[in-house]
């Protein structure tokens, strides 16, 4: 059995129960060293076999995959943050379907919520914005066409960039040519939650200069929007005037 098990961010008492579970059993771990903490890797058994992937291709992965799983072994790939965010399993699985290899996929918590826990901010407030974009800059893996920056740019909402730390002259123009102002609050988190964690607040028209005053050119997760100038409406789940399934409004006893 192969299991796609997301690390979390970067401290290792980030990762879930059940994928820390799951790299104490693991016969075969197949690891992102890029991105993930090998701290993790001490949850492994002395007689774990253990792959840093940052080296390796699609076919490479896949062939210790296929190994480990005709011989009945139980491997863990272990992906930083959330699996299922650019971490570029779905090829993968495509491979392993083909194979016939019997596989699962256990969520990690994202660099992104690493991010906003380190921004001290909630992501979608009310009257201020509902939606989370989440998205890159195109670099050299191309974006499509009607998901360029420009174009959800116009939405206003909250966006998380990922991949974009280095591509900041190009963000910024894009998203000030959709639309947000220049004063549209911005933060760039370098490695969130790492020890060497750092929390930069800009705005959208001062992005790119951040990152180059602070020199930030690789694994940062860039957020912008006006969440981050902080409280926005107050919300109608905790508000006495509101009734929800769980609790009747102040002075409503009939409402449910
Ligand atoms: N699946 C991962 C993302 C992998 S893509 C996740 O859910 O977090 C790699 C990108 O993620 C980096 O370019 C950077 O934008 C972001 N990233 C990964 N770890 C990070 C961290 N600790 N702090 C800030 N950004 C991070």
């Amino acid at each position: 059995m192969i299991h796609f098990v997301g690390a979390g961010p970067g401290a290792p008492d980030l990762i879930t129960v059940r994928g820390a579970r799951l790299l104490t059993l693991a016969d075969v771990v197949i690891y992102a060293g890029s991105l993930v903490n090998p701290e993790l890797l001490v949850l492994c058994s002395p007689y774990c076999e253990i792959h840093d992937s940052s080296g390796m291709t699609l076919e490479e992965t896949v062939a210790i995959m296929r190994e480990a799983s005709e011989s009945g072994k139980d491997c863990v790939r272990l992906h930083t943050g959330d699996p299922s965010l650019y971490g570029a399993i779905a090829e993968q699985m495509a491979e392993l379907d083909r194979l016939g290899i019997a596989y699962e996929v256990v969520p990690g918590v994202s660099s992104l919520f690493g991010a906003a826990a380190a921004l001290g901010t909630e992501l979608t407030q009310p009257g201020v914005s509902q939606s989370l974009i989440i998205t890159r800059t195109e670099g050299r893996t191309p974006v499509p066409e009607l998901e360029r920056l420009r174009l959800l740019a116009s939405h206003h909402a909250t966006m998380a960039l990922f991949l974009s730390a280095g591509l900041l002259e190009q963000a910024q123009e894009e998203l000030l040519a959709g639309g947000y102002a220049a004063d549209t609050p911005a933060a760039i988190v370098y490695r969130a939650t790492w020890p060497d964690e750092a929390v930069y607040r800009c705005t959208v028209g001062t992005l790119a200069a951040c990152a180059r005053e602070h020199e930030v050119g690789r694994t940062a997760m860039i957020i912008v929007g006006s969440v981050l100038d902080g409280a926005g409406e107050r919300s109608k789940l905790y508000d006495p005037g509101f009734s929800h399934g769980y609790r009747n409004a102040e002075g409503d006893a009939t409402c449910g």
